[in-house]
């Protein structure tokens, strides 16, 4: 008899996995795919968000376990050893108005208690890149950003929960989920049963898909949105040398130019509603639309070191915010959904809110006394 049985193994099971093998009681996940963070989790910026960038207005839930996931990522990613480009970001202006917004986002992040953001001057920030675009005007320096290996990340996490005696499964789709006399049971394709008393549905993009295997209506509504990318091989490190934002939107973050750990130079994404939630390809027009949004922000790219496209699905719902909750039909079954952007980031902070605001509200779960923390 499992006491919590995971149900897909991106960063969000997994860290969740992590988080319940430091309690009492039996921690099961199972992926469908060959490997850990196969999908979503690592088909995209690879971002650790500073906090400034994750504000309340993009859904309470979502700004609160972003900031909170800020910090705890970076802990973890000293402890566990995770390659990361730590440079921190640049928020562009190239207008009067996007300067406004930016001084507003600083006194708005102030009032948080954020004090680790600067003002630049078009000068300054010339100074620190020099491949930015002449016609910027200003912009905020945040030095918390960073990017992380997010399968390094995942592989360790995974690796410290079985150290704890989690079981986690891979190539193991769950393919029916019903009530059954012990709480829930989970069937695979391959036939076998689980029998649990509490399910986490963490199947990303897929989480509505798994919901509607045994909820009469779906508590949330799905909406997948694809996001491309093209990526400059490694020859172009040391191009730009920080995060480079476009001003934000109220509805996303932009384009982005993203430095990664390996050298690589992410460039994008794009943001475009599709029907299907399990696969995304790029597109001759999403590359091209990345191209012009990059231009505006940097000069010269070095396209020639062009190494590959390819594109993700966010897990978005209509409502903006993540919808972390029990199913009210079963409260044991407790629903992630509507985690995009910023779910990596926030990672950690959604397992340890799920343990501690979600399941413990449901009945007590006890630590174990001395559990292997960080090892992997
Ligand atoms: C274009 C794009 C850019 C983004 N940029 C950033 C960023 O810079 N910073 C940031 O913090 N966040 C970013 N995000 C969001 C981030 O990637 C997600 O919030 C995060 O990966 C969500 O993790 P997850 O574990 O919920 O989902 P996933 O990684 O999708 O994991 C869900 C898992 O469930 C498995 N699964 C599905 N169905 C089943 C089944 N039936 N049985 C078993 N397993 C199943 C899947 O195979 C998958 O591995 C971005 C997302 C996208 C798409």
């Amino acid at each position: 008899m499992i006491d919590f049985l995971i149900i897909g193994g991106g960063v969000i099971g997994t860290a969740l996995a992590r988080e319940l093998s430091h309690c009492k009681g039996r921690t099961v996940l199972l992926e469908k795919g060959r490997s850990l963070s196969g999908v979503q989790s690592t088909h995209n910026s690879a971002l650790v968000h500073p906090p400034a960038m994750m504000p309340p207005d993009k859904g309470k839930l979502k700004s609160v376990l972003g900031k909170k996931g800020s910090f705890l990522h970076q802990q973890l990613a000293r402890h566990f050893d995770v390659p990361v480009f730590h440079n921190g970001a640049i928020v562009t202006a190239r207008t009067e108005e996007e300067l406004q917004k930016l001084h507003r986002l600083k006194q708005q992040s102030e009032a948080e208690g954020i004090d680790t953001i600067t003002l630049c001057s078009r000068e300054e920030l010339l100074e620190r890149e020099p491949n930015l675009h002449p016609d910027v005007k200003g912009g905020l320096f945040m030095p918390e950003a960073m990017s992380a290996d997010t399968s390094v990340l995942t592989e360790r996490l995974a690796a410290n929960a079985r150290l704890n005696g989690a079981e986690i499964y891979t190539n193991t789709e769950v393919t029916a989920l019903k009530k059954s006399a012990f709480g829930f049971e989970a069937e695979t394709k391959e036939g076998r049963v689980f029998q649990s008393r509490f399910v986490i549905n963490a199947a990303g993009a897929a989480s509505g898909f798994i919901a509607g295997m045994i909820e009469d209506k779906v508590p949330f509504e799905p909406v997948s949105r694809r996001g491309e990318y093209l990526v400059l091989s490694r020859q172009a490190a040391g191009f730009i040398n920080h995060i480079i934002y476009p001003p934000p939107t109220s509805l996303t973050k932009g384009v982005l130019i993203i430095p990664q750990p390996d050298g690589t130079i992410r460039l994008g994404p794009t943001d475009t509603q599709q029907k299907d939630f399990r696969s995304a390809l790029p597109t001759k027009e999403g590359i091209d639309q990345i191209r012009h949004e990059v231009n505006m922000l940097a000069v010269e790219l070095p396209y020639h070191f062009e190494e590959r496209y390819y594109a993700g699905i966010r897990s978005s719902i209509t409502d903006p915010d993540f919808y972390i909750r029990p199913s009210e039909a079963y409260p044991r079954l407790i629903h992630l959904a509507g985690l995009d952007s910023p779910g990596v980031t926030a990672s950690p902070a959604v397992a340890s809110y799920v343990l501690t605001e979600i399941i413990q509200n449901i009945e007590p779960v006890e630590r174990k006394t001395e559990p292997n923390l960080f090892g992997y």
